[in-house]
């Protein structure tokens, strides 16, 4: 196991990518904290890991609110004691909101999880990995532009934030996931001919699952990726290769 002992944060953890990051943090051994705006997902999700034999609990949490962030950390700290792995993966699609809001809770929720993290990280002194949940849209545009531009700001504070922790053995990095079947996606996945548009659009020519994302968050998360900062992944079945 990966990360046997270690303790996690996952934002937005109640459902897709980050209910499954969820999930295989603990088949890796980690306690998860789900910290999450939807309070039965939430819930639920903390009570499926408890099912299976696994540590989690569910905080509700709002990440455009700073202090909100502050105390999830601090409630994983009063909990265990430390905190090793934040992922930042709360996050609302293109177009479900105006641009504040989309900034504050893409953009500003995650530069509010890595600082908080690092913080807290830098006190325990013995390092900590950050993993943040960009998208294809931080590397192309095409998404809507408070999307598009919220996302490329994850994958800018990924790196500038990477460097001022290398020294300090934090490690942050985001992936980029194209495609993926979740709550966000579903008015698309739900449309007829849903299908022949992504095979159009994706080489691999069918839509990414939300466990193919969280096994890239939480490599990225675990000491097979000790020598990793600073690097957005992408898990796109190929589209931004083309
Ligand atoms: P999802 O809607 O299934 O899950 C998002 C979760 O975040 C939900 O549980 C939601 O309640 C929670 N959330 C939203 N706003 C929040 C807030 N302010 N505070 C706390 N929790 C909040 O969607 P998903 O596809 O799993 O999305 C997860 C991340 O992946 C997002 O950052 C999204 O932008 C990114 N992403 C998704 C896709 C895709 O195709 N699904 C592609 C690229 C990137």
């Amino acid at each position: 196991m990966w990360l046997e002992g270690r303790h996690a944060l996952v934002t937005g953890g109640g459902s897709g990518i980050g209910r499954a990051t969820a999930m295989r943090l603990v088949r890796e051994g980690a306690t998860v904290t789900i910290a999450e705006r939807n309070a039965e997902t939430g819930a639920q999700v903390a009570a499926a890991i408890e099912d299976m034999g696994g540590s989690a609990e569910f905080v509700q949490v709002d990440v455009a609110q700073e202090q909100e962030v502050v105390e999830a950390i601090q409630s994983v700290v009063k909990r265990h004691g430390r905190l090793d792995v934040m992922v930042n993966n709360a996050g609302i699609g293109a177009g479900a909101e105006g641009w504040d809001t989309t900034i504050g809770v893409n953009l500003s929720g995650v530069l509010y999880g890595c600082t908080h993290a690092i913080a807290q990280m830098r006190e325990q002194g013995d390092g900590g990995a950050i993993v943040s949940v960009a998208s294809i849209a931080g590397l192309v545009g095409g998404f809507g532009t408070a999307y598009v531009a919220s996302k490329h700001g994850v994958i800018g504070l990924t790196r500038d934030l990477a460097l001022a922790t290398a020294a300090d053995g934090i490690r942050i990095n985001c992936v980029c996931p194209g495609y993926v079947r979740t709550a966000l996606t579903q008015a698309m996945w739900e449309r007829e001919q849903s299908d022949a548009h992504i095979a159009d659009m994706v080489p691999a020519k069918r839509w990414g699952e939300p466990e193919e994302i969280a096994n890239a968050v939480v490599w990225l998360a675990s000491p097979e990726a000790s020598y990793v900062t600073g690097t957005a992944l992408v898990v796109d079945g190929g589209f931004t290769a083309r």
